[in-house]
């Protein structure tokens, strides 16, 4: 941003609001400049001013409005997280108890919440792309491992470390 070469006189005007107004509606900077007591080139000289102050402040609400979604895709994330522990603590017991049937659909509620996940993570991928930062988000693996022989059950590998806190771009989900 260009620096200013000396005070504006504009800045620190006493009417300074009304004068911004009258510049913003389209009055002649001359008839604005004569009935506040300056010059055309002391308003020309604020023109960029108030542009950066609008911008400034247009930032100010953008900032507002993507952290508050932010703030709601972590809610989201958090909740996937907890439903996730739950639903492996489940897969854990049945593997325990070795039943097969409730293992199953354990693995089943595992993949339903992995996508609501994914979906919260390009959702906070995107929101944090606006913001113009985590540029470089780390990717995440989400791995089903199906089991070689008929007696195993699937295991499933989740989060990883540093993943969380960084923001993720996707979920590559595996197979094999
Ligand atoms: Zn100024």
């Amino acid at each position: 941003m260009k620096r200013m070469p000396r005070l504006c006189s504009i800045c620190i005007h006493e009417q300074r609001l009304p004068i911004e107004k009258a510049m913003i509606a389209g009055a002649s900077l001359r008839d604005v400049a004569g009935l506040y007591g300056t010059c055309k080139s002391n308003l020309d000289r604020h023109r960029p001013h108030i542009t950066r102050a609008l911008s400034k402040h247009a930032e100010v609400q953008e900032l507002a409005r993507t952290t508050t979604l932010l703030q709601d895709v972590r809610r989201g994330e958090a909740r996937a997280e907890r439903l996730y522990a739950q639903t492996e603590a489940i897969l854990a017991g049945a593997v325990a108890s070795d039943d097969p049937r409730v293992a199953l659909l354990a693995v089943r509620a595992v993949v339903a919440v992995m996508a609501e996940a994914r979906s919260f993570m390009s959702l906070r991928g995107e929101i944090t792309n606006e913001l113009g930062r985590d540029r470089t988000a780390p990717t995440i693996s989400v791995q089903i491992i199906a089991p070689q022989t008929f007696n195993e059950l699937p295991r499933v590998s989740f989060w990883q470390e540093d993943a969380c806190e960084a923001g993720y771009e996707e979920i590559g989900l595996i197979q094999r």
